[in-house]
């Protein structure tokens, strides 16, 4: 199917929060790991999200290129390619960016869609997201009101963060004093600032005590009934129809109840990074460590090209992170709800 514009990605949410299920958005880097997304997804008949963050963009430009918005628009451009040829809907979306690197990779992004839709061409992505979770939360929204405004000119869906999520993510770590749960306040000054139900649809990161990166089970204390507490608040002020398309953030390694509890409370969104490198750096080592012989010339010999071949342990990468996402598909309870082809 076509990369989701932002008609089709309101209807997976809106079916998403009816039916208690949220999406993997998965960070990709390489046209391997977008692949093995697709390939994931349409495995178990799950829509879902690829993402791509400020480093993975500059990775993919190439490592003298460091360019973090050329990189995303190529994996985009990927994406937009090959989509087609799996039977889900794939939305695309940017991952964390902080407000001093707005500038250099959501707006290059944002101008890219502006001129494709001159041309009468779809959006580039389907939506950017804006982190101004480290900011005073009048500053971040100061800056989100402001994006949003431009963003709905074309179509596109904005995502913010409110709160901190503990950890590290992308080499910027959250500050042991952070606030790490948002509560019922902080829900209905975002509401009031950013005006929900009208335009494209807005996706909150709160914090309820998610951690970004590793760590080991057990470490991570989650209270998902702030994310109730936060719906109820709303609610209340804004009618029984007002409710935040919840995003969850740092879930890497939570309990699977956890998980399920934070669905019932509206998260339609999950960000899976940690566990997808895992899945797929797992495999390469097994065929390193495995073929050792192989992929390495010892002792004057010549190894063995079917083995050192990047295809041949790209190709099992691509396979064991695919496994992966139908793993967080099926957690998520998005594996078999893709929307049927209408
Ligand atoms: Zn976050």
């Amino acid at each position: 199917m076509p990369v989701a514009d932002y008609e089709v990605f309101s209807e997976m949410l809106d079916r998403a929060r009816a039916g208690k299920f949220a999406y993997p958005a998965i960070n990709v880097t390489s046209l391997t790991t977008a692949n093995a997304v697709l390939k994931g997804l349409a495995d178990c008949k799950s829509d879902g999200i690829i993402q791509v963050s400020t480093g993975g963009g500059a990775f993919a430009s190439g490592v003298s290129v460091k360019d973090m918005a050329l990189g995303a628009m190529s994996i985009a451009e990927h994406v937009h390619r090959v989509a087609d040829r799996y039977p889900i809907h794939v939305a695309l979306h940017t991952d964390h960016c902080q407000a001093d690197k707005l500038e250099s990779f959501v707006m290059p992004l944002v101008e890219e869609t502006e001129r494709r839709r001159a041309s009468g061409r779809p959006n580039l992505f389907t939506g950017h997201m804006f982190d101004g979770s480290a900011l005073p939360l009048k500053e971040n929204l100061d800056i989100a009101v402001k994006l949003r405004e431009r963003l709905r000119r074309s179509d596109l869906v904005l995502e913010i963060e409110v709160g901190v999520v503990g950890g590290e993510e992308d080499g910027i770590r959250a500050s042991a004093a952070a606030k790490l749960y948002t509560t019922p306040e902080d829900t209905l000054e975002v509401a009031r600032r950013l005006n929900l139900g009208d335009g494209p649809p807005l996706l909150v990161a709160a914090t309820f005590g998610n951690v970004h990166g590793v760590y080991k089970p057990g470490h991570v204390k989650l209270k998902p009934s702030i994310l109730k507490d936060c719906q109820e608040a709303l609610a209340k002020a804004y009618g029984a129809d007002a409710r935040f398309f919840f995003v969850f953030h740092g879930g890497s390694g939570s309990e699977l109840h956890e998980i399920h509890e934070a669905l019932d409370y509206g998260v339609v969104k999950m960000n899976v990074d940690t566990d997808m490198q895992y899945a797929f750096t797992r495999a390469i080592a097994d065929h390193c460590l495995k073929n050792y012989d192989r992929v390495v010339k010892v002792d004057g010999e010549v190894g063995d090209k079917k083995a050192y071949d990047p295809r041949s342990y790209m190709a099992s990468a691509e396979k064991a992170m695919a496994e992966r996402v139908k793993r967080a598909a099926t957690d998520l309870r998005s594996a078999g709800n893709a929307m049927v082809k209408k």
